[in-house]
């Protein structure tokens, strides 16, 4: 068929970070370029790479772990980025508040934001659409279960080589997003996340019945309920949860949840959702914090609130946090993955949230409520893929990765390969 050469410049035995350059005799596509954060909370870019090379770069999701740097490539030349409308709109949102916070360590930008918006390519599901500025490379993306507008990327190269990388990927449905769309994929090389290669999440509807009973619990002895969520995605879903179970109690919202819940309601956003009705339903009775008055009152009162961020690193989330913290009778539900060196990680393992900071006497959970596929079903996406001949495992932690790699190997008896930072893998086929 051909050979095809693969740059792993940040993601590669790590979470996050993704960028990795794609190439062969006609074709340069980027997927992904996205920024980590270290312990003291400044941005990791990933590894450089030289704007004329690239071709035409294509966007999974919005997540600033894949889109944080793409800005970067747009100082000087311009060159196509391809992405789904949500994405567009979602990632407008997440780099401005990642710049307003950030500024400092970032080396790009408005200009080069702005200028990154205009290079975009609006992309739908499942309709192929050729990449002239990469040799004619078919671009294909389906549905990843992960965010709204979040897709697994299809690339069919000039040399026939058929390349899938999934992003981030969830298969099993959840309360906001159907689950991804594995319906007829085929390709030689797959590239898939391994954020959970190691672990299985409990079942969705055990996590929710639990939530909503510890909820139930905290209101009625005249609690107050602080769930730092997300902004994307997470937010949404524990909002529809919440309408689902018909849980009937006050839900306030505060921070950047606001917005994008705004956002994925608008229009055309809405066919991006599971039930977009659910999510209106719920948004429309929820109370939304418009400033420091509002803020000041909303936690005194029994209810939830849903405020990003979804870590506590910053925004109303940590003003609550610090707020209740003393608070008997209040609690700390915690939905999303805690990173090491957050607030929220401190929380659940020191149970602190300030470093020399009071123990936290107000109730602290972690429910399971990932957008991530565990371990079962990344295995069940890969055996659900025609005509594979090579594994190559991305976004994961090393150990993680090494033991994902092996169950892959066992399982499918395929060719699995997990790529070191900053290598490039030449594979022939
Ligand atoms: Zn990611
Ligand atoms: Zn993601």
């Amino acid at each position: 068929m051909g050979k095809v050469e693969i740059t792993f410049l940040g993601g590669a035995r790590e979470v996050g970070r993704a960028a990795y350059w794609v190439r062969d005799e006609k074709a340069s596509i980027l997927l992904d370029y996205g920024v980590n954060f270290d312990e003291e909370d400044n941005p990791v870019f990933p590894e450089y790479v030289p704007p004329k090379d690239v071709g035409a770069i294509v966007l999974s999701h919005a997540h600033l772990d894949h889109s944080g740097a793409l800005p970067l490539l747009y100082t000087a030349i311009k060159r196509p980025v391809y992405m789904t409308k949500v994405t567009k709109e979602l990632i407008e949102i997440l780099i401005q508040d990642f710049l307003k916070l950030s500024g400092y360590y970032v080396p790009y930008g408005h200009t080069e934001m702005k200028e990154m918006l205009d290079s975009v390519r609006l992309m739908d599901y499942r309709r192929p659409v050729e990449m002239p500025e990469a040799g004619g490379t078919v671009l294909t993306f389906y549905d990843a279960g992960h965010i709204p507008g979040s897709a697994m990327v299809k690339l069919e190269l000039p040399s026939g080589i058929k390349l899938l990388y999934t992003g981030d990927v969830r298969k099993s449905e959840t309360q906001l997003l159907r689950g991804a769309d594995l319906e007829g994929l085929e390709a030689d090389i797959l590239l898939i996340e391994g954020t959970y290669g190691n672990l299985d999440h409990p079942d969705r509807k055990d996590v929710e019945a639990l939530f909503v009973s510890d909820v139930r619990e905290v209101v009625e002895e005249g609690g107050t309920i602080l769930v730092p969520a997300f902004s994307v995605g997470r937010g949404q879903e524990i909002l529809s949860v919440i309408e689902d179970h018909g849980l009937d109690v006050p839900v306030a919202l505060d921070g950047m949840v606001k917005g994008v819940t705004e956002l994925v309601l608008q229009g055309e956003n809405k066919r991006f959702l599971k039930n977009p009705d659910l999510l209106e339903k719920a948004y429309e009775k929820a109370y939304v914090v418009k400033g420091w008055r509002d803020r000041r009152k909303v936690w005194r009162r029994p209810g939830v609130i849903i405020a990003s961020a979804g870590m506590l690193r910053g925004g109303p989330s940590l003003y609550y946090a610090r707020k209740i913290q003393e608070i008997n009778k209040d609690a700390i539900f915690l939905v999303s993955f805690q990173a090491p060196g957050t607030p929220g990680r401190r929380l659940v393992q020191e149970g602190k949230i300030d470093e020399g900071g009071p123990t936290v006497q107000a109730r602290v959970e972690w429910f399971d409520f990932s957008s991530h596929g565990g371990v079962s079903e990344l295995l069940d996406i890969i055996k659900s893929v025609k005509g594979l001949q090579k594994v190559i495992v991305v976004h994961s932690e090393e150990k993680t990765a090494e033991s994902f790699a092996q169950r892959i190997r066992e399982e499918t008896g395929l060719d699995v390969i997990v790529p070191e930072r900053g290598s490039t893998l030449k594979i022939e086929l």
